[in-house]
């Protein structure tokens, strides 16, 4: 999904700095004794309490922070709905430099405004925030997941998120080639980190050709090791120049602008990396190339699918079974695009916003009394 301003669609929503954001609410957190300043936005409870993780970013103003947490808990209430997830969305972000600034005074204060909340919002990791500090938190809130094992919580997700990019993967090349399964097709995937090199083990053991780059010799020297028939690219312009069937962005955000949309050779674009479209009109160029976008916050769900299943005591068996389902989500949105004329993200927005509608769109969640 790409945030916009939807100040049309949700008029009702929280009017913050004279903007109607559509959010349900948004709380400002200040402790002067700890240097704690956060704010925690939650866009919908719909479906059940607020899920998203806690942004911890040296922000140059808080409405450059407020900016964001509004974008952020926007997406998440997307990505929890499009994931059949029982939870609204929310995000939270902390302003400062984790660095210097992350200290256990600051983030048990927030646990504290969290448990203020009443569990209406429950944070996990994001940027700068890690298991460790979920552990802290934990320490003044049980409207907490993301913990590490070590504390019972699930640890590192990218083993679920891989496993859910390549099941949205088996589903739009199952779409795009009335084949089953991936064998003999040309995967590059940019980025082999903790998602790219699981996703790589999928497609080789499914008998793809993969070809991988990544800016860290020491990720593809790994791989390399794990999978030796593994091609190597010298970059990502590298890898796109290439005879490719499917192009997987994990790295970072920003993978798709107008000259890869207007350039790329593979048929299906499928990858864990967050905000992949650099603008909506590049999902539309990819369309009008006949090239299929798996939307991220889709194929990517895996993480938030393992947090959300933390909270019921983790199972990996369950939350795999929940991940396993990305692919006939994504196999619905793709057939919802072909018969209401629109490209996969437009299908997946408007999949998700319907079974938010479904359940009470609106609706204020709270604890049972
Ligand atoms: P990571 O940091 O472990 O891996 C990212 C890899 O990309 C690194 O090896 C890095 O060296 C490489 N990289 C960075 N810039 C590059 C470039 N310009 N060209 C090639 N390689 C480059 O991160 P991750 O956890 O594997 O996450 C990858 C992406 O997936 C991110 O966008 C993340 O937000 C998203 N994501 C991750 C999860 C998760 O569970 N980890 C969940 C949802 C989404």
């Amino acid at each position: 999904m790409t945030p916009s301003d939807d100040s049309t669609s949700h008029p009702e929503g929280a009017v913050v700095f004279g903007r109607s954001t559509g959010h349900e609410q948004v709380v400002f957190c200040n402790d002067r004794a700890s240097g704690l300043r956060a704010i925690v936005a939650i866009y919908s409870t719909a479906l059940g309490p607020a899920l998203g993780g806690t942004r911890f970013f040296p922000y140059p103003s808080e409405a450059a922070a407020l900016d964001d947490v509004l974008d952020l808990s926007r997406a998440m209430a997307y990505k929890n709905a499009l994931a059949g997830l029982d939870h609204g969305g929310g995000k939270a972000v902390i302003i400062g430099d984790p660095a210097a600034d992350k200290s256990d005074d600051l983030l048990r204060a927030y646990g504290r405004f969290l448990h203020g909340l009443g569990g209406r919002y429950i944070t996990a990791c994001d940027v700068g925030t890690y298991v460790e500090d979920m552990d802290v938190i934990a320490e003044e809130t049980a409207f907490v997941t993301g913990r590490s094992e070590a504390s019972g919580g699930a640890g590192d997700s990218s083993v679920l998120t891989a496993f859910g990019v390549y099941q949205g993967l088996r589903a739009a090349a199952g779409y795009r080639w009335n084949a089953d399964g991936l064998a003999g097709r040309r995967i590059g995937i940019a980025g082999v980190g903790k998602v790219g090199h699981h996703l790589v083990t999928h497609c080789v053991e499914e008998g793809a050709t993969v070809v991988v780059t990544d800016i860290a010799t020491d990720a593809v020297d790994r791989v390399r090791r794990l999978h030796p028939v593994v091609e190597v690219a010298a970059s990502t312009a590298d890898l796109l120049d290439r005879d490719l069937d499917v192009y997987a962005p994990c790295a970072l955000g920003g993978a798709l602008d107008d000259a890869v949309a207007a350039t790329l050779r593979a048929a299906i674009v499928c990858g864990a990396a967050n905000n992949q479209l650099v603008h909506d009109d590049v999902d539309n160029a990819l369309q009008a190339r006949g090239i299929l976008y798996c939307p991220d916050y889709l194929v990517n769900a895996g993480g938030v699918i393992q947090v959300a299943d933390e909270l019921h005591g983790f199972s990996f068996q369950r939350a795999k079974a929940k991940a396993a389902r990305i692919h006939d989500v994504m196999l619905d949105v793709l057939r919802t695009a072909d018969a209401e004329g629109v490209t996969p993200s437009e299908a997946a927005d408007r999949l998700a916003e319907r079974r938010m509608a479904a359940k009470g769109d609106r609706r204020i969640w709270v604890a049972a009394r």
